[in-house]
């Protein structure tokens, strides 16, 4: 631990903000983290934990006396240089990226030649050189800008940040581009607690906002076309696991993101593949491939119905179990869930959902309605025509699925992720549906 590291802030305290916080205490560092949501900040302070995310809370005990919990941005700005921005960007109706609260944070910096904002929210390229415009017009020129995408990962945020692949940071050459690295450096070298050999690369500003969405759409791109896979799979009897695993095999392409389900959620590939797609259109480029890859996950969200029909026919009055419905197992974000699509096509046909979620319950709880909540797998499959995995919890993999079929009043699972053992569900005497992979009964 290096006890000479420098104060820093952080501007929001959601998912991003906070773990890079409590990471940047880990490694030593004063943090004052400043919100604008007064009831968070309340919370933090009594060491609560406003989201789920594994080893965070632990994390925030450990390092509690380095960091301070305060929606007075001048807190920061006291003792503070680098002031790190995470609050949201989330997608306005258009697809572009809603810049308001940045703007916000931008607008109540004051003239000084002594701070650095350092952007962790994900923006469009070319929002760097619009602050930097900004700063100029409202007479902050001293204020200096640096770019430094996120690509933590919801689930294993603590384990990625202390253990990046890559830090990027896009910067003009001055000392807070420096000052940034310094701080990131022991993460990279396995010095001062840090625990990776990933690799600090420098560039200019827009090309390391372009680096962040490029990424997320090239993994969304690769997440829709295993999916287009698996879909003509279930039309030519191959199995998508096995061609999965053939193709994953090849070090060009790696294993990675090769998994057909029903389609990505969360708060970042669709925004930020829609935030792309919007900014090539704006710049007069159109984006074609990522057309496709929204579209396509679109609609493997809805091929769920087709498979239930496919096995139940009509789904008026038909009982249908959702388990899982957090965009991905080990969070409790709900942003742009496939459950969010999957519940509302089910009950616009007439469908009765019954669901299950470990962990997102609360959060469910505001987002969907007309569905009953069960508070176990076992009470969510009772009397069930019909069993949907939506999100893989890895609970739902020790089902013992005799005690589930015996619960259920039909026999069809539908695996949404393939996270099932599928001959031990065949085994329970159930029909077994995955994605590319036929019926198995
Ligand atoms: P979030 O919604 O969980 O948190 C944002 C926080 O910012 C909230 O607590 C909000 O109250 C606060 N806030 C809003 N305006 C503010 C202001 N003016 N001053 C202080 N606080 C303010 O969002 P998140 O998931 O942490 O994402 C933050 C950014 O990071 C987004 O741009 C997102 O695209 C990007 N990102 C997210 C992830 C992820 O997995 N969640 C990964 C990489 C990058």
């Amino acid at each position: 631990m290096n006890a000479s590291r420098e104060p820093i802030g952080v501007i929001g305290t959601g998912y991003v903000g906070l773990v890079t916080a409590t990471g940047f205490a880990e490694l030593g560092s004063d943090v004052i983290c400043v919100d604008i949501d007064a009831d968070k900040i309340a919370r933090l302070k009594q060491g609560e934990i406003p989201i789920y995310e594994p080893g965070l809370a632990d994390l925030v005990a450990k390092n509690r006396e380095r960091m301070t919990f305060t929606t007075d941005l001048s807190e920061a700005l006291e003792r503070a240089r680098l002031l790190f921005v995470a609050v949201g960007t989330p997608p306005t109706y258009s697809g572009d990226a809603d810049l308001s609260a940045v703007q916000a944070v931008v607008d109540a910096m004051p003239a000084s030649d002594r701070h650095a904002l350092v952007m962790k929210s994900t923006v469009p390229v070319g929002t760097g050189a619009n602050i930097k415009r900004v700063f100029t017009e409202q007479g902050k020129d001293g204020f200096r800008y640096v770019s430094c995408p996120e690509f933590l990962k919801e689930g294993t945020a603590v384990a990625d940040f202390l253990k990046p692949d890559r830090v990027v940071i896009g910067d003009d050459g001055d000392w807070a581009g420096d000052a940034v690295a310094d701080l990131y450096r022991p993460l990279l070298t396995a010095e001062h607690g840090g625990q990776g050999s990933g690799e600090l690369v420098r560039m200019d500003i827009a090309s390391a906002e372009m680096v962040k969405l490029a990424s997320n759409a090239f993994l969304a791109t690769k997440i829709s076309f295993i999916n287009e896979i698996a879909n003509v799979c279930e039309e030519t009897g191959a199995d998508v696991l096995e061609v999965a695993k053939g193709m994953g095999l090849d070090d060009r392409i790696g294993p990675k993101f090769l998994k057909p389900g029903i389609g990505f959620g969360g708060s970042c590939f669709p925004k930020d593949v829609s935030a792309l797609k919007q900014l090539a259109g704006n710049s007069g480029y159109h984006f074609q491939l990522l057309n496709a890859v929204i579209e396509v996950n679109e609609l493997q969200k809805r091929r769920v119905i087709s498979k239930l029909q496919k096995h139940l026919g009509s789904l008026v009055g038909k009982k249908i179990a959702l388990l899982g419905l957090a965009f991905k197992p080990d969070t409790d974000d709900m942003r742009e869930a496939s459950s969010l699509v999957l519940s509302a096509r089910l009950q616009a046909d007439g469908a009765l959902i019954t669901a299950y979620d470990p962990i997102a319950e609360e959060e469910a709880r505001r987002l969907i309605k007309g569905v009953d909540f069960a508070s176990s797998a076992l009470e969510c499959v009772q009397g069930a025509d019909a069993v949907v995995l939506v999100t893989e919890w890895s609970e739902f993999g020790d089902l013992d699925w005799a005690q589930v079929a015996a619960a259920m009043a039909g026999t069809l699972v539908v695996d949404g992720r393939n996270a099932l053992d599928a001959a031990a569900v065949a085994g329970a005497g159930l029909k077994y549906e995955g994605v590319g992979r036929g019926t198995l009964a």
